[in-house]
């Protein structure tokens, strides 16, 4: 921010533009029944404002693009590589840094080789691929966010954090064995992009030693987490970001990361740890389907997009400005009255569907309508958390998710503040006739994440 000035200005000028489209509502509306009502089916240029994901959606910097050019695809000991290792390094300190195509890919490799059928893995709130892959090793994933987290409206400085005392039940009563490693995701994603305090996750990481358990970090979006400590938590006002991020890492032995997050980069991702094993056996697993350990999935331009995105991320400039065009998204849309979880996450607003829509039943999806309603009104994109991503157990029956949320992401350094204050305009448009809007079901769904392909029909 500009010294002495209140105006938080994007810290950055648009170089190179893309247009978007405007569509009528009759367009959408054959749109949406094309998609089986599943935004995820949607052309992307059906849509106006798009916050589907946070997901790779960034603007990369001129550095990026530039660095991008002395990318070096060499199959093997790309100088790229180095220059990827080296950022992980600096970041993180960790020994063995595995390059991914994306953070799932990191996951899986990582679940694989370290969880076994019967175990418990412990997180303070699992994202879903990451559920997912837990779940695909016949492994339970286990959701120990505090119980303010829970509840969308309850103010509370670090709603991410993990109930320490839950981890400790856990781990007595499956027992240490059962217990392969424990994760904490920063900033918690699926329970509202809430930050995690360093304080809790020391405590997480003294718990982990007393019982010789690995813990690792779901670092995503490791800067987020990292200002909102800065920001909130006592000691680290005068802390640089960047000396933050390095704590919390030097807390974890190892670390699963999406580059398409805080990594600023289009494509990406990484698993990292000091265990020398276990990183044997992950490389292995990672030639099998990702590639070379010094490419990984990914060409030598994108590692070195990568690079620079991890230290670009740091800049308190940048951060600031992030979190607070999140914030003023957040208070448009609260000061209309309509509830959302608070206080804002780092990355995203989210709608608190039951709240919003409370007549239509949890297995109706209040949170599906919602995101299709705000589609249909103004052409705008966000995603369902809720009983369609989170619902279905293992053994195929349904439950309602704690949650039911829209989540509206916004892209990294994507969309100008008018933008934004149209999102509001439709979000309160939407409100005015919430009563009118009707739950979905289901017609047709696949086996794993079936949010991203599930066709539905209006109840
Ligand atoms: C995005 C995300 C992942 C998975 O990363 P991909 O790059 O999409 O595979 C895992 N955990 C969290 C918290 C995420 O936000």
């Amino acid at each position: 921010m500009p010294l002495g000035f209140r105006t938080i200005i994007e810290p950055f000028r648009i170089k190179s533009v893309e247009p978007i489209r405007f569509t009528t509502p009759e367009y959408r509306e054959r749109a949406l029944h094309g998609a089986g009502y599943n935004l995820f089916g949607l052309h992307s240029s059906d849509v106006l404002i798009d916050l589907l994901t946070d997901s790779g959606t960034g603007a990369m910097s001129a550095e990026q693009w530039g660095g991008m050019m002395r990318g070096d695809e060499s199959y093997a000991g790309s100088p790229s590589f180095f220059r990827f290792e080296d950022a992980v390094r600096d970041l993180t300190s960790f020994t063995h840094v595995i390059p991914t195509h994306q953070g799932r890919a990191a996951e899986r490799i990582l679940f694989a080789e370290a969880v076994t059928e019967g175990d418990v893995v412990p997180n303070n709130t699992h994202f879903d691929t990451t559920r997912a892959n837990v779940e695909h090793e016949r492994a339970e994933a286990r959701d120990l966010v505090i119980s303010v987290g829970k509840d969308p409206s309850a103010e509370h400085p670090f709603k991410g954090s993990m109930d320490v005392d839950a981890l400790e039940a856990s781990i007595a009563e499956v027992g240490r064995d059962r217990v392969p490693l424990v994760m904490v995701t920063v900033t918690n994603n699926s329970g509202g992009g809430q930050p995690v305090s360093m304080e809790n996750l020391r405590a997480v990481r003294a718990v982990c030693d007393d019982h010789g358990i690995p813990l690792f970090l779901d670092a995503c979006r490791f800067a987020e987490n990292a200002w909102f400590i800065k920001q909130r938590e006592e000691g680290y006002a005068r802390k640089p970001a960047i000396d933050i991020a390095r704590e919390m890492f030097s807390l974890a032995d190892g670390a699963t990361f999406s580059a398409k997050k805080d990594g600023l980069s289009n494509i990406g991702g990484f698993l990292a740890m000091n265990d020398d094993d276990l990183a044997a056996r992950c490389r292995a697993n990672l030639i099998l389907t990702e590639g070379f350990p010094t490419y990984g999935g990914l060409a030598g331009y994108s590692l070195e997009a990568v690079a620079i995105g991890l230290r670009e991320v740091l800049d308190e400039d940048y951060l600031r400005y992030r979190v607070r065009s999140v914030e003023y998204l957040w208070e448009r849309v609260t000061a209309t009255g309509i509830p959302c979880v608070s206080p804002p996450g780092g990355h995203a607003v989210y709608l608190d569907a039951k709240a919003f829509l409370p007549h239509i039943e949890p297995l109706q999806y209040p949170a599906h309508a919602l995101a299709i309603e705000l589609y249909r009104a103004g052409g705008v994109r966000g995603v369902e958390i809720g009983s369609v991503m989170f619902g279905r157990r293992p053994d195929g029956t349904e439950e309602p998710a704690a949650m039911e949320l829209v989540r509206l992401a916004i892209p990294r350094r994507v969309y100008t503040q008018s933008h934004i204050d149209y999102v509001a305009e439709v979000i309160a448009r939407v409100a005015e006739r919430a009563a009118d809007v009707r739950g979905y079901r289901i017609v047709e769904q696949g086996p794993w994440l079936r949010h991203f392909t599930a066709r539905f029909e209006p109840v």
